[in-house]
């Protein structure tokens, strides 16, 4: 079965390197989930960084919680990492994987996010696989740079597990922590949409590959949710800033 949006809009809360203390983490997950809870159109899915994850038991149907990155092994001497079977014991349904600002900050490469997601599927984890270009050029080279992070990223996945993870494009220079960054034309969007479609089926063969979830994720906020959902094929977001921000979030969650 495919990751199931049962007609909610899944919203990926990633709180990246945020907030600072225990209680700050708390009152925002409280927050969250009370916004969560109010909200059955969507399925929220909240990111905090590794060591608050144990304090964030407290989940509900529309309330999940994920990691933000994960090692492909299960255990022994990979100094400073965390395992897909700690991440379960802890209660995590979803990893984010291929980050960009890991692909850009530690080296991530297309092998290792192959790595990750292939550990990540094996733990019956679902995933949330980044993709998305850093700049475009008139020689349109993002499509190419989408195609070989996606296939490569793909390798040896086979459509039986790709089931569990959802695609999340990401376009660097949208990114809200990306100096001059803005969101991106919706229209623009829809074309990367069909294109990610189109290079799915390339893979799998099989028209069940257009219900596969693809998130939006890139300075999404209050104001401009709502022409990102209206994009056909997008079936919510994967949310940086605006997810530090109660008030932003709870306008993203309300029912349309
Ligand atoms: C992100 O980094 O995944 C992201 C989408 O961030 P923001 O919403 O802040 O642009």
């Amino acid at each position: 079965m495919i990751v199931k949006m049962k007609n909610q809009k899944l919203i990926i809360a990633n709180w990246k390197m945020n907030p600072s203390t225990l209680e700050e983490a708390k009152q925002l997950f409280k927050l969250t989930a009370d916004l969560a809870k109010n909200s059955p159109d969507a399925e929220v899915v909240i990111c905090p960084p590794f060591i608050y994850l144990s304090n964030f038991q407290f989940l509900t149907s529309n309330l999940q919680l994920g990691a933000q990155d994960c090692f492909w092994e299960n255990k022994g001497a990979y100094t400073g990492e965390i395992s897909l079977l700690m991440l379960k014991n802890l209660g995590v349904q979803y990893v984010i994987i291929g980050h960009s600002e890991r692909r850009e900050n530690l080296n991530e490469t297309n092998d290792m996010i192959n790595k990750k997601l292939k550990a990540c599927l094996k733990s019956g984890l679902k995933a949330v696989f980044c993709v998305g270009e850093k700049e475009r050029n008139e020689s349109q080279s993002h499509f190419n740079f989408i195609k070989e992070e996606i296939e490569s990223g793909l390798k040896d996945i086979s459509w039986r597990v790709f089931k569990n993870i959802v695609i999340a494009y990401e376009p660097i220079w949208a990114i809200s922590a990306t100096v001059g960054a803005s969101a991106m034309n919706p229209a623009e969007l829809s074309t990367i949409v069909i294109f990610i479609r189109k290079v799915l089926f390339d893979l799998y063969k099989t028209k069940k590959i257009f219900d596969a979830p693809i998130l939006y994720g890139g300075s999404v906020d209050a104001k401009n949710f709502q022409d990102f959902l209206n994009v056909e094929g997008v079936s919510g977001f994967l949310i940086g800033g605006a997810s530090l921000n109660p008030k932003e979030l709870s306008k993203i969650l309300a029912k349309k």
